[in-house]
């Protein structure tokens, strides 16, 4: 090579030197200009030594420079969620109440009365006002709030078993949502498993044989995202926890998405919810904040108050306690849960679960038919089936919509997988699914004010 490329790249000073980037210094700082300058040449060099054209000019490379100061923004942001995936672990589970907002920005930017009762000026208990609302809505003695339900079943089992074994089915021994493994959840809160049953069927008899001196508790699992179906059998809660009284152990409840109770969220389900797994007997029922409450990230767990008094007892409490933040919106969502009909307006979660599917149709074939005449795409409306996810009964579907977009795609864009990309790295990023050579936009997660943002992007995309 004889006029390499690369020796005409000017030194980073000459850059610097651009009037548009050393504006910038004083707010930045020259650390980061300098890291942006640096990053711009880099790209040149890259480009020179793919034998790409490189303009060497010390303003384009300024420029480029500027943009990538631009863009350096978090790569935590908000997205629009047209999965059909309702709790997508992904993209942080569920949006919250405005409510709930209202509530975490309140104590986020004050002091607060978190660990102080404002009568008497003495110590109170941070958790005091989530307590009492979920005793009101679930019926519980007793209740407490952890950093999430992995948080939640480690506490228990060690507060209740460490050092003993718990029994429990073979077939609940899953793997949820990626990583919260019961084997090794309990390994870690010192409790030893005592697995009874096989895969796909356990029965009364199995849990009874296996209590021995150094049975602590028996325990249920919620088995989320995996359904052993055909040829199964496994043991209700109100017969285990019937057995485990007249044992003197503790009946431990995994309910995983945990619905509060009948109703709450509005919507039918087969598996019990906190408020009827406790009636059924149990004494530590646990679930998560962020799947079917609708709220922040938390573990929660209501029952006797024997059992959650020695949960809150135990020091590993102080290491998984929740803040203000997740207090103050957990308050927030439990208040409008106390009215259904206005938590199904309020609560995000519940109003996706709650919408007729008419008026997704309505939405899609609007979004379809602007899309197709606007952006000039083959866009149509589909029916789709949307999921709870989460770790949360995927086998029962909710009758969805999505617009149907492509083939073929706007000019530039060669595949399905590639739209999606461009989907995704817009602004807002929009997050779909990919099928069938399409790319298919579900409304059931997406609210109606975002149906514009969506067409906008689509739009910004195809005129490209
Ligand atoms: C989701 C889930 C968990 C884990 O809950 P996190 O709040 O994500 O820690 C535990 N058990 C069951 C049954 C679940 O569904």
């Amino acid at each position: 090579m004889h006029d390499n490329p690369l020796r005409s790249l000017p030194p980073v000073n000459a850059i610097l030197a651009d009037a548009g980037l050393a504006g910038l210094v004083s707010d930045l700082g020259r650390e980061t200009v300098l890291a942006a300058v640096r990053a711009s040449l880099e790209e040149a060099r890259a480009a020179g030594l793919r034998g790409d054209p490189v303009d060497p000019h010390p303003g384009r490379l300024a420029r480029r420079a500027r943009e990538l100061l631009e863009a350096d923004r978090s790569t935590l942001r908000p997205v629009i969620n047209a999965t059909g995936i309702l709790i997508h672990t992904g993209l942080g589970r569920a949006p919250l109440a405005d409510e709930a907002i209202e509530a975490v920005a309140a104590v986020a930017r004050q002091y607060c009365s978190l660990e102080i009762d404002l009568d008497s000026g003495e110590r109170g208990r941070r958790t005091d006002d989530v307590e009492g609302l979920l005793r009101r809505l679930t019926g519980a003695e007793a209740a407490t709030v952890v950093n999430n339900n992995a948080a939640a079943t480690i506490l228990s089992l060690r507060a209740l078993a460490a050092g003993r074994e718990v029994v429990v089915s073979r077939g609940q021994l899953v793997e949820i949502g990626g990583s919260f493994r019961l084997p090794d959840v309990s390994e870690a809160s010192g409790a030893r498993l005592r697995e009874v049953g096989t895969t796909n069927r356990t029965r009364l008899s199995d849990y009874e044989r296996a209590i021995g001196p150094d049975t602590a508790a028996l325990m249920r699992i919620h088995t989320s995202n995996y359904r052993i179906v055909g040829f199964s059998e496994s043991v209700g809660i109100a017969e285990l926890a019937a057995l485990g009284r007249s044992r003197g152990l503790w009946t431990i409840d995994d309910i995983g998405s945990g619905a509060l109770g009948p109703g709450r969220p509005p919507v039918d389900g087969d598996d019990p919810t906190a408020a009827e797994a406790l009636a059924a007997g149990a004494d530590v029922v646990l679930f998560s904040g962020d799947k079917l409450l609708g709220g922040p990230q938390c573990g929660i767990m209501v029952g006797r108050r024997a059992a959650i008094g020695r949960v809150t007892s135990d020091p590993l409490m102080r290491a998984l306690r929740v803040d203000k933040m997740t207090l103050a919106a957990l308050g927030a969502t439990l208040r409008l849960a106390l009215a259904p009909a206005r938590a199904a307006r309020r609560i995000p979660l519940w109003t996706f679960l709650t919408v007729p599917r008419e008026a997704l149709r309505e939405r899609a074939e609007r979004l379809a038919s602007s899309l197709r005449r606007d952006a000039g795409l083959e866009a149509d409306p589909v029916e789709e089936k949307a999921y709870l996810g989460g770790g949360s009964t995927p086998f029962e579907p909710i009758a969805s919509m999505a617009v149907r977009i492509g083939p073929p795609f706007p000019k530039g864009i060669e595949s399905e997988g590639a739209f999606a990309r461009a989907l995704r790295a817009a602004d807002p990023p929009v997050v779909g699914r990919v099928r069938g050579g399409a790319v298919l936009l579900d409304l059931r997660a997406v609210t109606p004010e975002q149906d514009d943002a969506i067409e906008a992007v689509v739009r910004r995309i195809a005129s490209a």
